[in-house]
């Protein structure tokens, strides 16, 4: 067996399992008892908790908590509204559109790691939204509507779908005159490192005009090792580019060190950090979500100026409406007819020309 199917065949997803790993408290064993919800993770993944401390930024991501059961502000039906599957344009339960050039296409419900923040728990960890994902019917209604450019594979994690699945949804993909560049957003590369495999490259390898990009989702600077870095660099040889989705939460990445050290090591293991998300407000992530405007506010007290560019991610709000970027705005103090005052990351100001039009 596969190094990557032996990963999933051996799920760490049971409290005798992960006490193979970890010193489990007695708040974790009761919420794995006593809630009937999906959980799970990669023995390799689990390999990366740390077994003495329960606040590990990787055990809060994999272990259940009680936490879960309130819910003040998370709303029903969550991705029914977010992914505008209540509104009158008729389109396959695959297929989630905020956007006139491209779509978010969910090939599976199945994923490597059960996050617990998820903003899809509904139909990936909780398993009360049913979605039909046929593949088939995504394609054709693709190849239908000629003014999408762009496919999101997403779900799910799409990496756990075998690479002939894998092959045949990019293959019936480019065959598709309308698409410019297919996307996957997939933790593999992070939870499931095993999973880019020699098989898999010489589908994703091949030479061809539609470009395939992938986004993934690391949270915290631990979750990065020599199997992540070595699983990128191997996507970057097959002419894969890599960027990082993270999710900004609350215990795990919200203070300015961890923040910064995360966007600081994406770039270390080749990973070009893409957004941040602000914790959606789907059901029973409460524990996990900050005030809206502390992503910002860690863009410019951790990132911006204090280290490169390259590792300065987009902060976004993700709604029902699109994307909504939220950056620190505190760079022009003052502006007259003569010129622009500006200030830098330190508090310091300068003067610039102001150029009429
Ligand atoms: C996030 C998302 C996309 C892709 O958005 P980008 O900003 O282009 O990365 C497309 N469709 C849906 C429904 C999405 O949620
Ligand atoms: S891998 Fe993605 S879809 Fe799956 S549980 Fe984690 S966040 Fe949700």
């Amino acid at each position: 067996m596969e190094a990557w199917k032996e990963q999933l065949h051996n799920h760490v997803n049971t409290i005798d399992r992960l006490k193979e790993y970890i010193h489990v408290t007695p708040e974790e064993e009761e919420a794995i008892g006593e809630m009937k919800t999906k959980w799970g993770t990669t023995p390799y993944f689990a390999s990366l908790m740390d077994p003495e401390d329960p606040d590990c930024p990787i055990r809060k991501q994999v272990i259940p908590s009680l936490k879960e059961r309130e819910n003040t502000f998370g709303i029903p039906n969550y991705l029914i509204w977010k992914e505008n599957r209540d509104t009158g344009e008729v389109r396959p339960d695959s297929i989630a559109r905020q956007y006139d050039d491209r779509i978010a296409f969910t090939v599976t419900d199945v994923c490597a790691n059960y996050c617990r923040h998820c903003f899809r728990k509904e139909l990936v960890v909780d398993r009360d939204l049913k979605l039909r994902m046929d593949v088939d019917e995504g394609i054709d209604w693709i190849r239908e509507h000629t003014e999408i450019r762009d496919v999101l594979i997403t779900g799910g994690d799409p990496f756990i779908l075998s690479d002939e699945k894998i092959e045949y949804v990019i293959r019936k993909l480019r065959e598709i005159p309308h698409l410019e560049m297919i996307r996957f957003g997939t933790r593999a590369p992070i939870v499931l490192p095993q999973r880019i495999t020699d098989g898999l490259k010489k589908i994703l390898r091949p030479y061809h005009r539609i470009p395939i990009w992938i986004n993934t989702q690391c949270n915290h600077a631990n979750e990065l090792t020599e199997e992540t870095a070595r699983a990128v660099y191997e996507l970057l040889t097959c002419g894969v580019n890599v960027g990082n989705q993270a999710v900004l939460l609350k215990g795990i990445n919200d203070d300015v060190e961890s923040f910064r050290r995360l966007h600081q090591k994406l770039l270390t293991v080749r990973i070009r950090p893409y957004y941040v998300f602000y914790c959606e407000p789907a059901p029973g992530i409460d524990h996990f979500r900050t005030p809206v405007e502390k992503g910002a506010e860690l863009i410019r007290d951790a990132i911006r100026g204090h280290t490169t560019g390259l590792a300065q991610p987009m902060y976004v709000i993700a709604t029902n409406i699109g994307k909504i970027p939220l950056m620190p705005d505190y760079y022009i103090v003052d502006k007259n007819e003569k010129e622009y005052t500006l200030r830098n990351y330190k508090g310091k100001e300068t003067k610039w020309p102001n150029m009429p039009e």
